[in-house]
């Protein structure tokens, strides 16, 4: 039998990979023009990291990792690690910062990533167990500026992108440890009569982590947290001021946004800042950016104590945005030449144009297999090729080449030895 990708998973085919570098290209340059630099954390991750990060009652953590087998040498008595491919960005960018000492530099520390993230999800549109995020993450400043900033990096790249105005900002304040441990007292005296028809996970969040209730899928646990008591209404005062102040700084740079009391995200850590950007046209799924706060992260993990915050967002989804918008890719990059070889002596001469040419940066290509000059020239227009270039005998006794521009159909006739040199000229 065949084997297939697993389900959930995607191969990007170069027919698209022109998509994934324009919005790659563009996210690294915003990043560049807010000083952002990037990091590149492993692949997969001790287990306990996103445990004592993520949260031990997340859907991340309960349902959805994929938890690598073990390798134990034989007769070591040592036990095995247990390591997880990464389902999201901020838990390894934080150990890195712990581990590389980057709080000993001058602070801020404001990064950037794009990687691959593994959830073992229901796949649907939008939703797969293998994807890729864009994020970033600010280190050490808990001013409110930072937290516009980090969201304003996100807008100004929709707004690169030409989707910005059809994109909602949706901010919200989580609060404080201390006063969502208040809060949620409140939250489980409001529940604690809906206690028995909550789905079994929310059971035992209802002891653990009732906010997590507010953020449940399961449509019974939705009804039942409807008109529940909100985080927003539960802050401390100097949450209060905090909101407040972001959203002012969002105002002094232009940046329209609705209040979402709802916004829980789907991680443990988040303190005040939670937002999330959404489309309206992507069906369900339709969040491509979340971020938010996480003041206590660092410390968590045995860090000393620095403040976050930072964003996740998704470059399926993204891309499923821009497709349904109808927003134009550029034309990935045209091959310069087709080199049409005809007869035993013209080949050699084409392997020695095309390889000059390639070394001076031109895209250059053959034929690779013996086809016929019809084929030859088919196969050409097939690879899109700017120009073609034909020798055959002839040429090569009058030391000419044919060059012909695949636009228009015009050839000329140039001089075989310094054919490499005039082609250059003819393209820059
Ligand atoms: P959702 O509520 O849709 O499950 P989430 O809160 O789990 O999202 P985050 O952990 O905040 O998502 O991840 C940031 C972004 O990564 C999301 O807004 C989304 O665009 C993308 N994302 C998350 N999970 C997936 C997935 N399984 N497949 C594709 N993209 C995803
Ligand atoms: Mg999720």
């Amino acid at each position: 039998m065949k084997i297939q990708k697993p389900k959930g998973t995607d191969d990007i085919l170069p027919s698209s990979i022109g998509k994934w570098y324009y919005v790659e290209d563009m996210f690294k340059k915003v990043c560049e023009d807010f000083a952002y630099r990037e990091i590149r954390t492993p692949m997969f991750e001790s287990t306990d990291l996103f445990k004592r990060s993520v949260g031990d009652t997340t859907d991340i953590v309960q349902k959805e990792m994929f938890n690598l087998e073990q390798r134990v040498n034989p007769g070591s008595k040592k036990k095995p690690e247990s390591f997880s491919l990464k389902p999201e960005g901020t838990a390894p960018v934080v150990r890195a910062y712990i581990e590389n000492s980057l709080y000993a530099n001058p602070q801020p520390t404001k990064l950037f990533y794009i990687t691959p993230c593994f959830r073992y999800e229901q796949p649907q549109e939008g939703r797969k167990r293998a994807f890729h995020q864009f994020g970033v993450e600010v280190f050490s400043s808990s001013n409110t500026y930072t937290d516009a900033e980090v969201i304003s990096l996100a807008m100004e790249f929709f707004r690169r992108l030409g989707i910005d105005k059809y994109l909602e900002l949706r901010i919200n304040s989580v609060g404080t440890a201390e006063s969502r441990k208040l809060y949620s007292e409140k939250l489980r005296a409001f529940l604690q009569n809906d206690y028995e028809k909550l789905c079994d996970t929310c059971k035992d969040r209802f002891h653990k982590n009732p906010i997590r209730i507010i953020d449940c899928k399961n449509e019974k646990c939705q009804e039942i947290a409807n008109g529940a008591p909100l985080m927003i209404d539960n802050l401390s005062d100097e949450s209060q001021n905090n909101f407040e102040e972001l959203k002012k700084n969002l105002d002094l740079m232009g940046i329209t946004y609705t209040v979402d009391p709802y916004i829980v995200r789907g991680l443990d850590y988040y303190t005040d800042t939670a937002f999330e950007i959404v489309s309206n046209n992507i069906g369900s799924q339709s969040t491509v950016c979340g971020g938010g706060r996480y003041n206590g992260l660092v410390e968590q993990l045995d860090g000393p104590l620095t403040p976050g915050i930072g964003f996740g967002l998704g470059i399926e989804r993204l891309i499923m945005v821009l497709e349904n918008l109808g927003i134009s890719f550029p034309e990935p990059k045209k091959l310069d030449l087709f080199v049409i070889s005809i007869g035993e002596k013209a080949d050699p001469v084409s392997t020695k144009i095309v390889h000059e040419l390639r070394t001076k940066g031109v895209s250059a290509d053959k034929d690779h297999l013996k086809r016929s000059i019809k084929a030859q020239f088919k196969y050409a227009d097939k690879l899109n090729s700017r120009f073609t270039a034909v020798i055959g005998d002839d040429e090569i006794t009058s030391n000419s080449i044919v060059l012909k521009d695949m636009s228009n159909s015009t050839q000329e006739k140039l001089c075989l030895d310094t054919f490499t040199k005039d082609f250059f000229d003819i393209i820059k």
